[in-house]
């Protein structure tokens, strides 16, 4: 798989580490235990396009959201995650 970086170019994923899904909040502090249980160990198994957090430790070191398609592994849009509400 390729990513295109906003700020390399396109690199091998070999360059990456990916963290996970990009679209779980982070419950407030005085939350019930259950929002916490749920954020920590409850995903979705996408079966189509789904955001990801990945790192680009190889290269520029910036986190970015991917959008790719699980079934295909192609990759739909790429944007660093500070740009990104709710990340990060
Ligand atoms: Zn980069």
């Amino acid at each position: 798989m390729r990513i295109p970086c906003p700020y390399c170019g396109e690199r091998g994923n070999e360059e990456f580490t990916v963290l996970g899904a990009a679209d779980p909040v982070r419950p407030a502090g005085d939350a019930p235990l259950g929002a916490w249980v749920d954020y920590v160990h409850q995903r979705e198994n996408a079966h189509g396009p789904h955001r990801e957090l990945w790192h680009h430790q190889g290269g520029c070191r910036t986190w970015l959201v991917v959008e790719r398609d699980t079934r295909t592994h192609a990759v739909i849009a790429v944007r660093a995650a500070r740009a990104t509400e709710g990340t990060p």
